[in-house]
Order: C-alpha cells, then structure tokens, then sequence
C-alpha cells in the first residue's frame, strides 16, 4: 500500500465528511447504544482507502459465524488485506476515528473460534488468510527458525519447513488453524509438556498495533523478547488485543521421518493420570503424549484397526467399550531409521511401566506428516460420506460442529480413526 501525500489528504476529507455524517447518525434502538455507527458503504472512508487488498460491505456472512455456531455478529466490513500496509492504514483510520465510532476490528484466522472471538458486530474484520504466503523463509542453521504470515495454515508451515528437513517443535491437534490465530490463543497438543504450547516457541513477532481503548495506532512494530518485550508477550495468548499479529519468527528442530504411533485404554482414572504423570516426568519418554476420555463408544478396538494393529488380536477382538468411561493414553516416539532396535527397546521398556488394560495395546508406524495430520485426514474421509447424502450433509454439518469443537478437548477420537 502506497500513503501518498494526495491520499492522506484525501483520506483526511473523506474523514471530515464522514464525522460530520457521524454526528448526525441515529442509533439502531434495536442494536442498543454501543454498537457503532458505522457509516453508509457509499460514503464508507474504508472504501477510498487505498490498498492492495480490498474491502468487502456485501457478503460479509461468512465471517459472521464462528466454528462453534454458537454466536452470530455480522460486520460492517471485511478487509481482505494483501499487505500488511492495508491493515495498518485500516486500523489508523479506525483509530482516528475516536472512541464515539464504537467501532472494534477482529483479525479472523481461521474462524475456528467458538465463541465469537473473530467476530466483530457491525465492525471490521480482517481475514488474515488473504495476506497470503507471502516470503515463507526457512533459516537452516545450529538454531533454525521459519518466518511466516500471521495468516498461514499450520499445515503449510509444516511442509514448508520438511523441505529443509525441519518441523515446529510444538503443534495443535489440528493443522488447519493458521499462525496467528493460534499465537493469539496458546497452540497445546502433545508435544507441549516438553516444549511448552506454542506461544513458548516462538523467536519474533511482526505487529500492527490495535485500537485497544487508546492505545495502538496502526503502528507495525517488530517485537521480541528482547524487543518491544511487553507487546511480545501481551500479543501471545492475547486474543487479538494488542494487535494484529502480521509475521511470526518460529523455532524448528529435525523433523522425524516416521513415528510409532500408539493408543492404550485405562478404565480407572486415577491410574490413567498417574501413568500420564509419570511419563512426562521420565528423563527418556515419548516425543508425544496425550490423553482422552472416551465414554460409551460401540466397537472402539474394531475401528482402531482400519489405523492400528493391536498387539493381542485375539484379545482385542474380546474387548467390548459398550457403555464404559474409558481413558485413552496416546503417545508416539520418533524412529530413528538407522537404530530400529534403540527405539524398539526404548518403547518396550516405557510400556512396561505402564498399568493399561493389557488387551487394548494398539501401534502403528506412520509419517510424521501423516501423524501431525491425523486430525484433518479423518475429518475429510468423514465428510466425504456425508456428502453421499447431500441434505444429510448439510443438516450434520449445522449439528456437527459444536460437538466437533468440542470433542478437540474432551479428546473424543472416533473422527480420527476413519470410521
Ligand atoms: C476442530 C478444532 C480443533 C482444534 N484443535 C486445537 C488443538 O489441538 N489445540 C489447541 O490449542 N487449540 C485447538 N483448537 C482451538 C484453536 O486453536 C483456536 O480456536 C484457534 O484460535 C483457531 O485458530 P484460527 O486460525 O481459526 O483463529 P480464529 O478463530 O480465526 O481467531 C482466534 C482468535 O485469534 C485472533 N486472531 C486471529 N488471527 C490473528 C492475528 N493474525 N493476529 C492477532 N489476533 C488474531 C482472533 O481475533 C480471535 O480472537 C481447535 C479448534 C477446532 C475448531
């Protein structure tokens, strides 16, 4: 985005006109007193900015929902930047308009919020997927780190960074999810108790500061520990509060090639955390480890099998989950290709330590793509035999997706097992 000086001053007309329109403006009673008086689109001073991107006022309904289908606030406007410059410019308008406007902005990842974080009622939301992969750098090295948008997908991190043999340390379940929208949040799966979530393994932030009260004003600023130091961490796990997070700095290690992936059942709870506590205290333990609670599953051994191999078949097949509350221990532990048997000894012994219902040791060995991904391919298969039923579909998809939001926490599997 280009500031000339004839666009400022244009900017600064169209900012007069529109505050004079402003002080005229009657509230919706309907909305109540604090929603904002957002400006008619014809005259709207979003709609001369000039940007690279551009800003949408029709068919802003599909940034009115959330993944949690819970909340419903349709904006203003939708900015859908191409450049950083369009948000900052954005949000130095937003800011010049004073507090009177009521106007808030909500950066959108993803939108796989569930209670309307990413919403912004009668405001502006910024889809952050439209900045784009812009400069995807991979920093090989002794401490190697990737720099991406606040609006790429986790999974195209993850490919990115395999080209150099690299992978963040810490994941979310789910892949789908972008940058930003996670660093706003925490980013926790399995991996954390090693490397904490993942707002703990990130190097440098790229921020377009927000209006939050009066500060921030459309300001971009680098931040990092030693940078800005306050804005650093006040933006991580900040819900988009501070700021517009435009460019993340994030370690990687050596990715694995492959993973033995392994589930085990425990009917009593106690036990199951104990097991869970004591390996994630181990000084040699798995690369990952999670756990669920299963309740009232029919033929849960038999659908593990479309993605495990369990140790005892015969055993197994004997197993019923009907009606049981059931805890399940996930972990993997990365194979080290040239010492098969190191790993296979290493899983051995941390297995035996464990007090699982014997018969329900399930393992198998994939990549590690396939792994971190796991939630995304069962999602798919899953919808793809829905949509045989096209109006089944869409009626599910509505049903569907509270509890799929929910299940990501209770850990309630059966979606990742292809069944
Ligand atoms: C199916 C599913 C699986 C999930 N699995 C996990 C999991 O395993 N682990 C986990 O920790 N969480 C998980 N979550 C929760 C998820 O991490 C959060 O909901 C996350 O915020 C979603 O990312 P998003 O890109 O969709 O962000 P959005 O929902 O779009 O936004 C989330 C918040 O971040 C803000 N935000 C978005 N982008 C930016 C940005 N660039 N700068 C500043 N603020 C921004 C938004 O305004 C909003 O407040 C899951 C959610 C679902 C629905």
């Amino acid at each position: 985005m280009k500031t000339t000086p004839m666009s400022y001053l244009h900017n600064r007309a169209v900012k007069l006109l529109m505050l004079l329109f402003l002080s005229s403006f009657t509230a919706n009673t309907n909305l109540g007193s604090n929603l904002p008086s957002t400006p008619p689109i014809k005259t709207s001073p979003f709609n001369v900015l000039s940007l690279d991107g551009h800003f949408e006022f029709q068919d802003t309904q599909r940034v009115a929902n959330d993944f949690g289908n819970r909340f419903r606030f349709p904006p203003y406007a939708v900015l859908r930047p191409e450049s950083v410059s369009d948000i900052a410019v954005t949000l130095k308008l937003v800011y010049e308009m004073g507090p009177s406007s009521n106007l808030t902005v909500a950066a959108r990842g993803h939108g796989h919020s569930l209670q309307g974080q990413a919403q912004a009622l009668g405001g502006i939301v910024i889809e952050m997927e439209s900045l784009g992969s812009r400069e995807v750098r991979v920093h090989v090295g002794e401490f190697p780190y990737i720099d991406v948008s606040g609006g790429e997908l986790w999974i195209n991190v993850l490919h990115e960074s395999l080209k150099q043999g690299l992978a963040p340390k810490s994941w979310t379940d789910y892949l789908h999810l972008t940058v930003g929208g996670t660093l706003s949040n925490a980013g926790v799966s399995g991996q954390a108790f090693r490397h904490g979530p993942q707002i703990n393994n990130v190097r440098g932030l790229e921020i377009v500061t927000a209006k939050s009260g009066n500060a921030g004003k459309g300001e971009m600023l680098n931040c990092s520990p030693e940078q800005n130091a306050d804005l650093f961490f006040g933006a991580l796990g900040g819900l988009g509060q501070f700021g517009i997070i435009t460019r993340a700095r994030i370690n990687l290690e050596t990715a694995p090639k492959m993973v033995r992936w392994i589930r085990v059942l425990y009917s009593d709870f106690s036990t199951f955390t104990e097991d869970q506590e004591m390996l994630i205290s181990a000084k040699t333990t798995f690369d990952y480890i999670e756990g669920f609670v299963i309740i009232n599953r029919t033929g849960l051994l038999n659908n593990w099998r479309s993605s495990f191999d369990p140790e005892d078949p015969l055993q197994a097949s004997k197993f019923s989950s009907d009606g049981q509350t059931l805890y399940c221990l996930e972990m993997t532990k990365n194979l080290n290709p040239d010492k098969p048997h190191i790993t296979n000894m290493e899983v051995k012994a941390l297995l035996s330590r464990l007090r699982y219902i014997s018969s329900t040791l399930f393992q198998s060995e994939v990549s590690y793509v396939e792994f971190l991904d796991r939630v995304q391919a069962s999602e798919g298969f899953r919808r793809s035999q829905l949509a045989r039923n096209t109006d089944l579909f869409e009626r599910l998809q509505i049903l569907d997706a509270p509890r799929k939001a929910m299940s990501y926490s209770m850990r309630t599997r059966d979606t990742e097992t292809n069944e």
